[in-house]
């Protein structure tokens, strides 16, 4: 049974409407072997995959290597086409919509990564990575309407639009961050995926990062969904959280009520895993044991995915599959230790 819950931390006002709804999303891969490729398996990437954003919110989504999140984030972006489930955005199912059905959509989910050139020809000047969706664009088909708007794009970010000439190496790494978040910016997203886009920064830069990020969101309305591999990065910036592991959400919460009312298993070893700045809290904490190493995701444990791992797994966790379930306090959580 959960403990009795302190009052919830106050959270963001924020809109009850949701942009995105992602409803028992399912994406498999298939395992081919030989000349004659004969399918021998699939790799369950995600399973049951369910989850909400709201208008304007900040859903930071944090798993290790390999959990699933970016299948996730391709899936949302329509790279990849689930097997199953709904991606109802601002209320359409996008789930199975072909490329001219998408077409509309795909300005409105924009991502930025962790190296935003790293697919980029290394030739291309900073504007013309800014400006290429606008060339797309009727509104910015004339020359200076196009140059004003990227102009515009650079000085949102913070950057002296002098600078549109130069090619990505003669920036720096949080500078290039920006550029990214430019290009991302040039369709005028509602939602923007943001995959592990600090991981790579000093932590100072890490901060600037984030605080242009807010004030993005505030002036803009944007909702981010923003992927880290830990939970001390995501803390500042999110709303809630949601927790994955080896393909499904583990644990989903008010970001307060995560760290405070911590509940899965395997969510309280990745909290006890962060460092704590003072020495004397640091050392006085209590470690939360994980055991051996992430399963394969090609062998998926039958049960719990988490119950070779868990110390404090039952017979049940062996063979069923605990379902998310509203643990009070909008916070949702995946382990039978809270059933009741
Ligand atoms: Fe541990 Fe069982 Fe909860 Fe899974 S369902 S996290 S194995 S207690």
């Amino acid at each position: 049974m959960r403990k009795k819950p302190k009052k919830a931390a106050p959270v963001r006002n924020l809109s009850q409407k949701n942009c995105l709804e992602i409803e028992n999303v399912r994406k498999y891969f298939p395992i081919y072997k030989g000349v004659m490729r004969k399918k021998i398996g699939e790799v369950k990437a995600i399973e049951d995959i369910t989850f909400h954003l709201r208008k304007g919110e900040t859903l930071g989504i944090v798993g290790e290597s390999g959990c699933g999140k970016t299948t996730m984030a391709r899936c949302i972006m329509r790279v990849y086409k689930p097997e199953e489930g709904k991606i109802l955005f601002d209320g359409t199912d996008i789930a199975s919509f072909n490329d001219r059905q998408l077409k509309p959509y795909r300005p409105r989910i924009a991502m930025i990564f962790q190296d935003p050139f790293s697919s980029l020809d290394p030739r291309q000047t900073a504007g013309s990575i800014v400006g290429e969706s606008l060339k797309l664009s009727k509104k910015y088909r004339e020359a200076e309407r196009y140059e004003e708007r990227v102009d515009e794009l650079f000085r949102i970010v913070g950057l002296d639009p002098a600078l549109k000439d130069r090619v990505p190496h003669e920036f720096s790494g949080g500078q290039r961050q920006r550029i990214g978040i430019a290009r991302a910016l040039s369709s005028e997203p509602d939602i923007i995926i943001c995959d592990e886009p600090i991981s790579a920064l000093d932590v100072s830069i890490q901060a600037q990062i984030i605080n242009l990020l807010e004030e993005l969101q505030a002036k803009l309305g944007i909702s981010y969904l923003f992927i880290a591999h830990d939970l001390a990065v995501v803390k500042h910036i999110s709303d809630r959280i949601l927790v994955m592991y080896l393909g499904r959400v583990v644990e989903i919460a008010d970001c307060e009520d995560l760290y405070n009312h911590t509940l899965h298993p395997y969510t309280k070893a990745l909290l006890s895993a962060v460092p704590v700045a003072d020495p004397e809290v640091e050392s006085a904490r209590e470690r939360v044991p994980i055991q051996g190493e992430v399963p394969s995701i090609v062998n998926r444990p039958r049960g719990c995915p988490f119950h070779d791992r868990c110390s404090q797994a039952m017979d049940r966790c062996k063979n069923e599959v605990p379902k998310l379930k509203e643990a009070g306090n909008r916070h949702e959580v995946a382990c039978f230790l809270y059933e009741n």
